[in-house]
């Protein structure tokens, strides 16, 4: 059986990426059939918009897609381009495994933790007032004079329902991959209603859980703290999305570099597998940049489809390669191109 995947190359590094991740996929045998659409600076220029409608069409149809980089352009009315696909398509939980793999240049070991971020509230809402607009005056009154006259106000909205299914994937993704803890995180302390509320929501979920898989809470500024000197205390992290954007790039500092964190957007029935890292732009077209990323999106993609033995198969030949150390990236500490990277990986799958 083929499966239909939209393919999005995205701009920047992107569409170099994507390519190579495309064939390195193809190279594990499964088969599969890369609708490709477009989003981005690039398309931007030819539709006039960075998100095409039919792009969306596409990953609704397939409900599978993998996504390349995308720079935020300035003056579009859109704030992110990533940030729009998930509000969209309501991916609400963004998964980013943290891991470290033997070869990579990190000062820590063994590192294995898995990021689950709210994708879709909190100050990404996008609700946000200039100074002195009407809005902001009637919230300036609101809050009477709480807030300095004049300023700029985002507002960070947090439901039950929203908490509530980020905090239940978290459990379902842990119990499914046998992992034995979930820590909540936010600033509860300070922000009593929401980051209190995004708690609450935990808690309900955690007792489902009760006696199988066990639950914390920790503060964002102490659990920073203690993923830098203790980061083999955690397991999985559920956050809201703020923090959770934070901690993500933190996490993927403590195994080496963007250049091999994976992620992954999640909603009801469609999923959109991206890597942490941005569109690099200054690296476009130079065949530079470290392709693992996307690659292990594609692992995380392939086991999505129920394809673990290729998805398993494509993570020991990402492994090997970098353990080798011969046919890295500059990041890595080698000389090789994003092509000769994903040539090498393609090697070591028919090996
Ligand atoms: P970035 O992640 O694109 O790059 C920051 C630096 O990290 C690069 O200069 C490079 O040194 C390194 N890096 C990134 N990817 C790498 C790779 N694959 N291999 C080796 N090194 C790599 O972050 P930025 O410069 O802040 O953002 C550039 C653009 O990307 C912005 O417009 C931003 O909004 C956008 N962005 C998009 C996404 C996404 O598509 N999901 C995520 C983050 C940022």
């Amino acid at each position: 059986m083929a499966y239909n995947v939209t393919l999005i190359p995205g701009d920047g590094t992107g569409p170099d990426l994507a390519e190579v991740t495309a064939r390195v996929i193809d190279a594990t045998g499964v088969k599969i059939n890369w609708e490709i659409a477009h989003a981005g600076v690039d398309i931007m220029e030819k539709e006039g918009t960075p998100l095409p409608e039919s792009t969306l069409n596409s990953i609704r149809k397939n409900k599978v897609a993998l996504k390349g980089p995308i720079t935020t352009p300035i003056g579009t009315g859109f704030r992110s381009v990533n940030v729009a696909i998930r509000k969209e398509l309501d991916l609400y939980t963004c998964l980013r495994p943290c891991k470290t793999y033997k070869g990579v240049r990190s000062k820590y070991e063994n590192i294995d933790l898995v990021v689950v971020r709210e994708n879709t509230e909190d100050l990404y809402a996008g609700v946000e007032f200039a100074p002195d607009s009407d809005e902001a005056k009637k919230i300036i009154e609101l809050s009477k004079n709480k807030i300095v006259p004049h300023s700029a106000i985002s507002i960070k909205p947090i439901s039950r329902e929203g908490s509530r299914r980020l905090v239940k994937f978290a459990f379902d993704y842990a119990a499914k991959h046998n992992r034995k803890k979930v820590t909540a995180v936010t600033k509860a302390n300070i922000m009593k209603f929401t980051d209190g509320l995004f708690f609450e929501a935990a808690r309900e979920v955690a007792k489902e859980y009760e006696g199988k898989i066990e639950y914390e809470e920790r503060l964002i500024d102490n659990m920073c703290m203690q993923l830098v000197q203790k980061p083999n205390l955690y397991d999985v992290i559920a956050l809201p999305n703020l923090y959770g954007d934070i901690l993500s790039d933190l996490c993927a500092g403590l195994i080496g570099g963007l250049g091999i964190a994976p992620g992954a957007n999640f909603g009801k029935d469609i999923a959109v597998f991206e890597a942490v890292h941005g569109s690099a732009p200054k690296y476009k077209g130079m065949n530079k940049v470290n392709p693992t990323a996307l690659i292990l999106s594609g692992v995380l993609m392939l086991e999505h489809l129920g394809e673990i033995e290729a998805s398993k198969k494509l993570e020991k030949a990402v492994a090997a390669v970098i353990a080798e150390g011969k046919e890295v990236t500059y990041d890595l500490g080698g000389t090789a191109g994003t092509k000769e990277m994903g040539q090498a990986i393609i090697a070591k799958l028919k090996s």
